[in-house]
């Protein structure tokens, strides 16, 4: 009895790894019926049984290997922060999050150069403005010197700025830029909201907040958890750094993005910052017109208005994606190991030092609503491991 090789073995397998194996039965309805059809009939013609046919098609594990091995050398061995993001020189907070829902999808997007923009996320793009504007009335402010490299930086410090005062004046902003060292790795956030606290002996203290969306009021997975999680840890050690040790990081960011901090930015930035932010005195702008010279007046405002002290609670609100109402706080505390420990693990997906990781097999969930789940390596290989096993289970 011989069985002609055939695609649907490959296929197969891959499936029973998303269903057989991690899944609850009711999945069961997902499986592709059309696919559990041939199959049988490829089995009733040659009269052999299922694990038969397994078992003897030795050549579509060879096919198989070829075809996961082929597909995955073209996403594999790539220094993606060479590829996409050396040019700007820094990694985004967002960057050092996102590739922990599986690493395997964010590779395919960044080399397919597949734009992710769900219905869902442009839903939660309008809330989070509608957030904004609540606290934090939108400024016109733009480029006056497309040649000075300097500026997009200043830029961002007047809305640090525009934070601080507004922290002092309401007690809440949002949106605040910040950036900064993590070991040599120079990151970019913004955070989404910083509030007042007072402690009891009156002082200021600032808690730190991230809202998410949600289309259902359900909770979210472990894995969207843990992402929210560190984003907001990346978020407490920038801001404790970037006004508490100023001295020590500030020259290397200048050296590292080649900037001259004592540069004036020129009069029409001048004017631009006096008519936005018109309670801080003039002169004193003036006097801060430069890179550095605007780092240091937000960092002496920050310890006059005692904005430096931040609460290590941290908080992820979940709203609904057009309600906007409230669906859960998860207040967690800032732990420096499980960051570092992420830290590296994203390093290495960066700069090449580690293959990028899929979803493990208790979240094979994921994989139901991925774009790249037809061609998945990571995917074509755990279904041979499944094949082997399945193999060595009923031949020994
Ligand atoms: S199919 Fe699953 S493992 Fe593969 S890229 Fe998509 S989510 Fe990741």
């Amino acid at each position: 009895m011989t069985a002609s090789p055939s695609p649907i073995g490959f296929n197969f397998f891959r499936r029973r790894y998303l269903m057989d194996e991690h899944q609850s039965s009711s999945d069961y309805e997902e499986f592709d019926i059309e696919e559990l059809e041939q199959l049988s009939t490829i089995i009733n013609e040659q009269s052999c049984t299922t694990e038969e046919y397994y078992y003897l098609n030795d050549s579509l594990e060879d096919e198989a290997l070829s075809t996961a091995e082929q597909n995955k050398q073209n996403y594999v061995n790539k220094n993606l922060y060479e590829m996409f993001r050396s040019d700007r020189g820094y990694l985004k907070v967002t960057d050092m999050v996102a590739p922990l829902w599986c690493g395997v999808q964010h590779s395919y997007a960044l080399l397919d150069r597949v734009e992710r923009k769900t219905p869902a996320m442009e839903k939660g793009t309008i809330i989070h403005l509608k957030l904004e504007l609540e606290t934090t009335p939108p400024k016109e402010r733009v480029r006056t010197d497309e040649t000075l490299a300097e500026e997009p930086w200043a830029l961002h410090i007047l809305l640090q700025l525009d934070g601080l005062l507004l922290l002092t004046k309401n007690g809440i902003t949002r949106e605040f830029p910040i950036w900064g060292f993590y070991k040599d790795s120079l990151l970019f956030g913004i955070i989404d909201e910083l509030t007042v606290l007072k402690t009891e002996k009156d002082d200021n203290l600032l808690s730190m907040k991230d809202n998410k969306t949600r289309g259902t009021i359900t909770i979210p997975s472990q894995s969207q958890i843990l992402g929210s999680e560190l984003q907001l840890m990346y978020y407490y050690h920038l801001f404790q750094e970037y006004f508490q040790n100023a001295d020590s990081w500030w020259d290397s960011f200048l050296k590292q993005q080649d900037l001259d901090g004592k540069k004036n930015l020129g009069q029409n930035f001048l004017k631009q910052a006096i008519e936005t932010l018109p309670s801080i005195d003039p002169k004193e702008l003036e006097a801060h017109n430069t890179l550095s010279g605007l780092h240091a007046l937000a960092t002496r405002l920050t310890k006059d208005f005692q904005l430096r002290s931040l609460s290590p609670k941290l908080t992820v609100t979940y709203r609904h994606n057009i309600s906007g109402d409230v669906i859960r706080n998860h207040i967690f505390d800032m732990n420096s190991t499980i960051l570092n420990h992420y830290f590296h693990e994203m390093f290495a997906y960066w700069h090449n030092e580690a293959e990028p990781k899929g979803v493990p097999e208790n979240e094979t969930f994921k994989c139901k609503y991925c774009e790249f789940s037809e061609r998945c390596w990571w995917l074509n290989e755990k279904a041979i491991e499944v094949w082997n096993r399945k193999r060595k289970r009923l031949y020994p």
